[in-house]
Parts: C-alpha cells; structure tokens; sequence
C-alpha cells in the first residue's frame, strides 16, 4: 500500500525561498488591539514585503488550505482571506 503522507521537507520547502524568511514576525501578525491606521500600516508594509516574495502563491495556498486565521500570508491579510472564503461559499 503506498503512503498518503508526503514528507514534511516537501511540504514546507517554499519557505526557504520565502522573502519574510528570519524577519520578525510582528510585521506579519498583529498585536493584541492594533486597530485602526496602526493596523493599516503594518499590514501595507508586510503586503510590500509579500509583493516581493517569489513564493507568495504558495504562501497563499497554504494560508487557505490551513485556514489561517491571523497575519498576513501571501500578500492577503486576515481579512481578506475571511472575505474570499465567504464569496466562494456564497457562490
Ligand atoms: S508571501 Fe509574504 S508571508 Fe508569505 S512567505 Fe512570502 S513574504 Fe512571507
């Protein structure tokens, strides 16, 4: 019987050519009460980081299939991501 597994290198790969690779996350992921311009800020400069990013349609694949909730992953911020799924189910 062949495994359905793939192994997690394989998995994970795109993130070694990721752009975001070792800066810190807290461009990505919001503190506990950003609101506002604040929010807005921080999400523009991880969206710049993204727009540069040679994997961010992978990026953005797995923020679906894993359906991250928080952050900004493949130059989509929570919201938006919460926006397209919506659509998608209305459709
Ligand atoms: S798309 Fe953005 S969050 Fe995703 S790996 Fe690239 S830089 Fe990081």
């Amino acid at each position: 019987m062949k495994s359905q597994t793939k192994p997690l290198l394989e998995i994970w790969k795109w993130q070694a050519d990721a752009a975001c690779r070792g800066m810190d996350s807290s461009v990505f992921f919001s503190p506990t009460g950003e609101r506002g311009a604040a929010r807005r800020r921080r999400e523009e400069a991880a969206r710049a980081i993204c727009g540069s990013c040679p994997v961010s349609s992978a990026c953005d694949l797995f923020a679906k299939a894993s359906r991250q909730a928080y952050g900004v992953w493949g130059g989509r911020t929570e919201a938006e991501r919460r926006e397209k799924a919506q659509d998608v189910r209305r459709h």
